[in-house]
């Protein structure tokens, strides 16, 4: 976790500006630095509630430089990902930030799942990545000696970094271009007007004529707050990670990835060797009772109340019941999580593992219980919403900021 990041800010001179942005995680900040490079001279605030950048899903995710290859053909996931994982590259070499492109294999381990695997192939050509390549068993196991599947398909330009490390360059960035980080300050009510939008922190209140939601977990509460209805509520998704102890890290090269269900956002548990050289297993997806609820344990009675009372909850749930008490059974039980991870990693054994950390995602639901699948931007009148950014969208920050910018054509009125 990052440490603590405070900007100085002298609350009785400056609280005028000409854009403020809600959010101190990579949308945010990525928003925040497009703005600072397309309009240099825009007066521009970021209001984080935590007292550092990167505290959330920003901070407390799987680190992968996604390719592009799971998401469909045209979409702004498919487009942006894979643009954005060029420039994330590019970006990390220029500013210093530590990556590696290590390529990740995605291993079939039943029958059912070969034709879904050639299909990835296909999805990610047609998404312009290169050097796709189906392998064998005998070539998967000269890759990742450990690993075990009926094929595997190679995806050579999936990298890895770290995305708490990314946003704190992002902050220094805005920071040296003139903008201002100002963390300890929620947003705690909007007030808006023909030429104003007055947001109040307990840092004090600060004006501005245009807004930008980007506050992940909690964005459908903010457009409220901001007098929108959003057209969908974010529902939490828990994570949970374990580390391989370091005398069995060498079990894993790389990256390794189940094929997933084409019905579910999330890309089933895998294994990520980080930018550090740990290696993990996960996350799994499980419901959360809280939105920054990062134990089984946590539960917020205003979270779950709201939760229960969407409709499209309800519809979800009796859609993914399988699937949800599956994920929350492997939450549960070791054993049933080592099971899964055995699939592709037969020798793994559950003295390997030990608990680590945890994420949450921000999902938007519709109404109808469907999960929304592509990026979401809402704009209404001086205000843009960002209620949809799920991942790769740490990946793919920066090409989402430059879409960000360029439907916020209200930042130049
Ligand atoms: C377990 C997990 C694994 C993932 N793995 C990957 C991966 O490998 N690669 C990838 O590309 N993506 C991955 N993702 C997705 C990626 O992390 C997210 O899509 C991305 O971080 C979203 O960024 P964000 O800025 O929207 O959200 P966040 O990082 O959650 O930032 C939102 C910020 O808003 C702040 N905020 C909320 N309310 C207020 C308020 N009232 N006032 C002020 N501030 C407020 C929060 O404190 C927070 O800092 C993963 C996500 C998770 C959870």
């Amino acid at each position: 976790m990052p440490g603590p990041f405070f900007y100085p800010l002298n609350l009785m001179t400056e609280s005028r500006y000409n854009v403020i942005i809600i959010g101190g995680g990579v949308v945010g900040l990525a928003v925040a630095l497009e703005i600072t490079r397309r309009f240099p001279n825009l007066r521009l605030l970021v209001l984080e509630k935590e007292d550092g950048v990167a505290r959330h899903q920003s901070g407390r995710n799987s680190g992968v430089i996604h390719s592009g290859i799971y998401y469909k053909p045209g979409s702004l996931k498919a487009r942006l990902c894979v643009s954005g994982a060029a420039a994330m590259v590019e970006f990390c070499r220029e500013h210093g930030v530590p990556f590696q492109v290590c390529g990740k294999v995605i291993v079939a381990t039943h029958a059912d799942e070969l034709p879904r695997l050639e299909a990835l192939r296909q999805q990610g050509e047609a998404n312009g990545l290169t050097g796709l390549r189906l392998i064998s068993p005998e070539e998967l196991r000269e890759i990742e000696p450990h690993a075990s599947g009926l094929q595997a398909l190679l995806v050579p330009s999936t990298g890895i970094t770290d995305y708490a490390v990314v946003c704190q360059k992002y902050a220094e960035l805005i920071s040296a271009a003139g903008g201002t980080v100002l963390t300890s300050a929620p947003a705690t009510s909007i007030r808006r007007s023909a030429n104003e939008i007055v947001v109040e922190t307990p840092r004090g209140a600060f004006s501005a004529g245009s807004l930008i939601n980007c506050a992940g977990l909690f964005s459908d509460r903010i457009s409220r707050m901001a007098g929108d209805e959003p057209s969908a509520m974010i529902v939490p998704f828990r994570g949970e990670y374990y580390d391989l102890v370091p005398e069995r890290a060498s079990l894993v090269r790389a990256l390794i990835y189940p094929v997933p269900d084409p019905r579910f956002p999330f890309l089933g548990v895998h294994f990520t060797r980080r930018i550090t050289g740990k290696v993990d297993a996960g996350p799994n997806a499980v419901l959360a009772f809280a939105r920054e609820g990062y134990r089984a344990t946590d539960i917020n009675l205003r979270d779950s109340a709201s939760a229960l009372a969407f409709p499209g909850f309800w519809r979800m749930a009796f859609r993914h019941w399988r699937n949800g008490f599956a994920e929350w059974y492997r939450s549960l039980s070791k054993p049933a999580f080592v099971r899964e991870l055995q699939r592709m990693l037969p020798e793994i054994r559950g003295n390997d593992l030990v608990p680590g950390g945890s994420g949450v995602r921000a999902q938007a639901l519709k109404p109808d219980g469907a999960l929304v699948d592509d990026f979401q931007f809402v704009p209404s009148g001086k205000v843009l919403h960002v209620l949809n950014v799920p991942s790769p969208a740490a990946t793919a920050s920066l090409t989402i900021a430059q879409a960000i910018v360029d439907t916020a054509k209200f930042l130049t009125d």
